[in-house]
């Protein structure tokens, strides 16, 4: 094929895994420059070092996120190992500070990465009575000083929002890096960034991609020195998204606040239709002035939305009731809604929450419900054809 220019408006997937270096003397130019771990590196040399339709689909977050650096990896809980990872250093005894109310699986790496097998110290803060409390924060990171204070904007599945810019205040007094998962908030509703985050991750799986076809990560900060650490510890550990899916995640971001602000618009029309029904005994949804974090979420927010995200108990007369309505609804609401254990994807999705978390949350008609940005009515009709209404 002659090397024609193709006037292609968005960068394609490259798949190769090494690109042509033309001389010897480029080649060595090439490495070095490589180590030092640039946004955009001057010559592509191998894809798990750096890969230019992932480089595209960085910039196209960096974009979304306001931040001038972002790094995609091949899932969410590989963004989380090297944005914790990088601030590991041997010898250094330090105790890091995370939040209880995080997603199970960066539970499980913290007992069996972090504490089983690095032998790192870490803390948790516990909210109470359904939040936080800011005073027991203080005096956790005043008492711990730890090198790391680690939360997520919005719980899972209680959905307890943080006061995000309060969180980070209260770190930075007491000298800890701040790292926030924000993948349930998304940048439409805070960019932690702006108020002083050190790093933001999300699990791009989610809303970032939105249909349910692709894992992918991201960590986005602003301090260069990090984020150059960070590009580093990728290489080393190959924790490069593949081309083919960062291609995916860049086209699909293309619609990301049309499907995001559809989503919140969907799940507060599906929180005010449960909570008004006999059928449903508690909702937990940030939008709701009844949730015990709603001014919370309103302040950070600025009220531009409350997510998608929504936690409900099927009432009955007894716990065997109680499941017995839950399976009931489950089965009403299918095929448009599904038991699919993830979240942020195109379609509404449920999962029964005793069913993942066991007795953690003694509900046992509690459902967690991911709102898709279906078209508001037939979500409504079919969400009435669960409750029996
Ligand atoms: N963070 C949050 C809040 C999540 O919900 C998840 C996955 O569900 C992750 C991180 C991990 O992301 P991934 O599954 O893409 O590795």
């Amino acid at each position: 094929m002659k090397n024609k220019e193709i006037n292609s408006v968005r960068t394609p997937v490259y798949r190769d895994s090494g690109f042509e270096l033309p001389t010897a003397a480029t080649t060595s130019g090439a490495f070095a420059s490589e180590t030092s771990h640039e946004r955009e590196p001057d010559l592509y040399i191998y894809s798990r070092y750096r890969n230019p339709t992932v480089v595209a689909a960085e910039e196209a977050i960096m974009e979304i996120e306001g931040s001038e650096w972002a790094l995609l990896s091949q899932s969410g809980m590989a963004a989380i190992d090297i944005a914790l990872s990088i601030f590991q250093e041997a010898g250094r005894q330090s105790n890091w500070l995370f939040f209880s109310e995080i997603y199970g699986g960066t539970l499980s790496y913290i007992s069996s990465v972090l504490e089983k097998r690095r032998g790192m110290e870490v803390s948790f803060f516990r909210p109470a009575n359904g939040r936080y409390d800011y005073r027991q924060l203080e005096s956790a990171l005043s008492d711990i000083r730890p090198d790391i204070l680690y939360f997520e904007t919005i719980s899972n599945p209680l959905l307890i929002v943080a006061e995000g810019r309060r969180v980070i205040e209260l770190g930075k007094k007491y000298g800890a890096r701040v790292i926030v998962d924000n993948t349930f908030a998304t940048p439409m509703l805070w960019k932690p960034l702006e108020d002083g985050a050190d790093l933001v991750i999300h699990s791009a799986t989610k809303y970032l991609s939105g249909h349910g076809n692709l894992t992918a990560g991201v960590i986005c900060g602003n301090d260069r020195g990090l984020m150059q650490s960070a590009i580093e510890y990728r290489k080393f550990v190959g924790h490069m998204l593949s081309p083919d899916d960062a291609y995916r995640l860049q086209t699909q971001m293309a619609s990301f606040n049309l499907r995001f602000r559809q989503q919140c618009d969907n799940a507060s029309a599906v929180a005010a239709m449960l909570k008004s029904s006999d059928r449903v005994s508690g909702v937990l949804y940030p939008g709701l002035e009844s949730h015990d974090t709603h001014a919370a979420a309103k302040e950070l927010t600025g009220g531009r939305g409350y997510g998608a995200m929504i936690t409900f108990d099927l009432a009955g007369a007894s716990p065997e009731a109680k499941r017995k309505n839950r399976d009931r609804f489950i089965a009403a609401v299918y095929p448009e809604i599904r038991l699919i254990p993830t979240l942020g994807d195109n379609h509404t999705i449920l999962m029964p929450v005793e069913s993942v978390w066991g007795a953690k949350y003694p509900e046992p008609g509690m459902i967690r419900m991911s709102i898709g940005f279906e078209e508001t009515d037939r979500l409504t009709d079919v969400i009435k054809r669960g409750l029996g209404s």
